[in-house]
């Protein structure tokens, strides 16, 4: 099979031919038709996060069982399917109570082991999901691969930071891949929201889905305009997918009572300060949020088949063409979401 591989952060792909993998017990592998290329995996193309070299990078896939291992009862061939991102131990105490990201020994799809930048991908059985019927994956690859991570990202946000009907909600970094996502599903959750971003373009596509309010720190004072478009109430719910410093800030001073700041960027490690009183007198949170737990997934494609929401992807490319797809996202030039298509 052709798999795109990489052998050391920083570097380009090397296209190999390996054997296609075969499934060893209560593990099942699976034909790749896509697989989405976001911010997440480049950090692993670029680097930034630790990842086992050489590796397949990838984990929102579109793709079919192929074969099962012994004792697989939740899969068969022939079923479609997407992954689950995380290695979990499904048995310890944050997998117990469905908080599987926490989990004491967790790994990753597309870091720890391989992913889907492949013709096909073998994986613990439990972490492929089952497509609904309803969804259809032959004709829309790419889009269905990517909700595993663009929309059930976003999905587990407003489940997590409990986000009501009519709270008023920014999105910091809402023209990036995951942010206009999180716009999309924040609308869909009855929310007024505010996008925030330094790209007129990425801002205009904001726009289009439906955003209540836009803001470019570039042109007007952060602070005062979140003020502003919450009518001088201070916001409800701030999710900053940029977190510099004078997001954050920015952030958490604009926040109202009982309002909550979500810092949702992986590799930022800005520093910054806030008022200890005012996070007491308004009952404020700042909180984490890490990917989503498998039912937010299943959530996620059901709202697809639904037709509540779609996933944007704007560019698709051929395996060979990953180096291509990679120097873009790293510069910030894709809207929404980018995939490979096998
Ligand atoms: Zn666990």
């Amino acid at each position: 099979m052709k798999a795109m591989v990489l052998h050391e952060p920083g570097k380009p792909f090397e296209l190999e031919d390996r054997a296609i993998p075969r499934a060893e017990n209560n593990e099942a592998v699976a034909k790749v038709l896509a697989c989405g290329s976001g911010l997440t995996i480049q950090h692993t193309v670029a680097g930034r996060i630790q990842s086992n070299f050489p590796i397949v990078i990838g984990h929102e896939i579109t793709a079919e069982i192929t074969e099962i291992g012994l004792g697989v009862d939740n899969l068969k061939v022939g079923d479609p399917v997407t992954a689950f991102y995380y290695l979990t131990c499904g048995d310890c105490k944050w997998c117990r109570i469905n908080r599987e990201t926490l989990c004491d020994s967790q790994g990753q799809v597309g870091r720890h082991i391989d992913g889907g930048y492949a013709e096909y991908i073998k994986l613990p059985a439990r972490n492929f999901i089952k497509l609904p019927k309803n969804l259809d994956y032959i004709k829309n690859p790419a889009e269905i691969g990517v909700i595993t991570d663009a929309i059930a990202t976003p999905y587990k946000v407003i489940r997590h930071a409990q986000i009501l009907p009519m709270e008023n909600v920014a999105i910091i970094g809402a023209g990036g891949g995951l942010g206009v996502h999180m716009v999309m599903v924040t609308l869909w959750a009855g929310a007024i929201v505010t996008a925030v971003d330094i790209s007129s373009d990425k801002l205009k596509k904001c726009d289009e889905l439906g955003a209540h309010f836009l803001i470019n720190p570039n042109e007007v004072n952060l602070y005062e305009s979140l003020m502003d478009s919450s009518n001088g109430k201070g916001m409800d719910v701030i999710v900053d997918y940029a977190c510099t410093s004078s997001t954050i800030e920015s952030g958490i001073q604009s926040l109202g009572k009982g309002g909550r700041f979500l810092p949702m960027a992986g590799t930022s490690s800005a520093t910054f300060e806030f008022n200890p009183k005012e996070m007491l007198k308004d009952e404020r949170k700042i909180m984490g949020s890490r990917y989503c737990t498998k039912q937010d997934v299943i959530d996620s494609l059901e709202l697809v088949a639904r037709g509540e929401v779609w996933p944007i992807v704007t560019e698709k490319y051929s395996l060979e063409d990953a180096d291509k797809v990679h120097d873009r996202l790293e510069k910030g030039l894709v809207t929404g979401r980018a995939a490979i298509v096998i």
